[in-house]
């Protein structure tokens, strides 16, 4: 499926906004995403923070893979500058 819309509106069936839901975060915000009903029964799912745009989805072992690497770079800057003093 290619279109520019962002994939908070673009509907889905309910197993898989399901699966969605409990798997992802928002690719733009990391934020929770909640699976929603439309007129006509399609699914959506959205960011609590992103709303309609949400961009995408991550899943949630990608984003808690990418936090310890975050923590470690942080580590990381912290001991670079520690250098300097
Ligand atoms: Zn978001």
């Amino acid at each position: 499926m290619s279109n520019n819309l962002p994939a908070g509106q673009i509907p889905m069936d309910q197993h898989r906004a399901e699966t969605v839901e409990r798997d992802c975060l928002c690719s733009g915000c990391w934020g929770r995403v909640n699976a929603d009903f439309a007129p006509g029964r399609l699914w959506f799912v959205r960011c609590i923070n992103c709303g309609e745009n949400t961009p995408g989805y991550v899943s949630k072992a990608y984003v808690e893979r990418r936090e310890q690497e975050n923590k470690f770079e942080a580590r990381e800057i912290k001991r670079a500058f520690s250098d300097w003093t």
